[in-house]
């Protein structure tokens, strides 16, 4: 994969000043009374420990339940970080960001449960898991079993995947991206994953496209998640909504603002701007790939 070092490729909230953010991690550091997420060799100790009191059959089975288990604890670190900021609110997103392990969906190496963005190539990047905490919680009730989700800019699957569990097997989660390479991979990273059988039955679907145009073949969707900015809103996607139906999109250019775009009963659009943020450009392949 060919990578671009002049992109700067974000995607993240706004964060209160350093001196508040310190304060606030301390303070649930002190709650969750676990060591900080940064701490691998920590973790690493504490897994192995538990792996031999709890387990005692084959080396072999040892070494698997360490590895698993401490992928697993550091999941589940990252999202009790997410609580204690206040960023996940409702046990559901919890529950769901702690099935989808965020490894399975970074490039190998890469620092998976560090709460920032990181390049996946092709000048794209895996949004920070705040970012897809905050979308979460803004389409919990949009996103309840049997509903139709659509995620455009799906990149790497993350947040189809965290779409797809919520939606569950009578329900349809699509992704929608640009670049066929990522979406091969996307769908490798799903088969890994605890959404593996949602795609299998194919209630979970990653689509090459441009997702400017929406995915008709399953609208009207009830909730839709963009992960690029838009220089406006498009229009498909507004028409791709369900009446009752939320678009969650970041919109703009250099300044670019979370929108929270709801399609009342009556058909009306109602518009808000959630937080600011910082996403790569909603565009075409060709400008994506030549670094905009
Ligand atoms: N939400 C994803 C990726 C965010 S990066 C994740 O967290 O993994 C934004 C993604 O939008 C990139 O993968 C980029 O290739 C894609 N993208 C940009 N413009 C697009 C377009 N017009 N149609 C489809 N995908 C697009």
């Amino acid at each position: 994969m060919k990578m671009s070092s002049s992109v700067v490729a974000y995607s993240f909230r706004y964060f209160p000043p350093l001196k508040q953010r310190a304060l606030a991690y301390f303070s649930v550091q002190r709650r969750l009374r676990r060591r900080p997420l940064r701490s691998p060799c920590t973790a690493l100790v504490t897994t192995s420990l538990n792996a031999t009191s709890f387990t005692g059959n084959s080396l072999f089975r040892r070494m698997e339940r360490f590895w698993a288990g401490s992928s697993i604890d550091k999941n589940k670190g990252m999202v009790a970080h997410l609580k204690g900021y206040g960023v996940i609110q409702s046990n559901k997103v919890a529950e769901v960001m702690e099935t989808v392990d965020r490894a399975l969906f970074v490039p190998d190496g890469s620092p998976a449960y560090e709460d920032s963005p990181m390049q996946i190539g092709f000048n794209a990047t895996i949004s920070a898991p705040h970012m897809h905490a905050t979308c979460l919680q803004l389409l919990e009730k949009n996103l309840l079993p049997g509903m139709h989700a659509l995620d455009v800019g799906s990149g790497t699957g993350y947040l189809t995947a965290c779409f797809a569990l919520m939606v569950g097997p009578q329900g349809h989660a699509i992704g929608v991206e640009h670049i066929p390479e990522l979406v091969a991979v996307s769908i490798k990273n799903v088969e890994k994953s605890a959404a593996a059988p949602l795609l299998k039955d194919g209630s979970l679907a990653l689509h090459v496209g441009d997702g400017r145009e929406g995915w008709p073949e399953f609208a009207p969707y009830d909730a839709i998640h963009v992960g690029a900015a838009s220089p406006e809103i498009p229009k498909p996607l507004v028409d791709q909504l369900k009446p009752g139906g939320r678009l969650v999109i970041p919109v703009g250019n250099i300044f670019q603002e979370l929108k929270v775009v709801d399609k009342n009963e009556d058909g009306s659009v109602t518009v808000r701007t959630e937080t600011s943020v910082r996403y790569v450009p909603l565009t075409s392949r060709e400008a994506q790939l030549r670094g905009y």
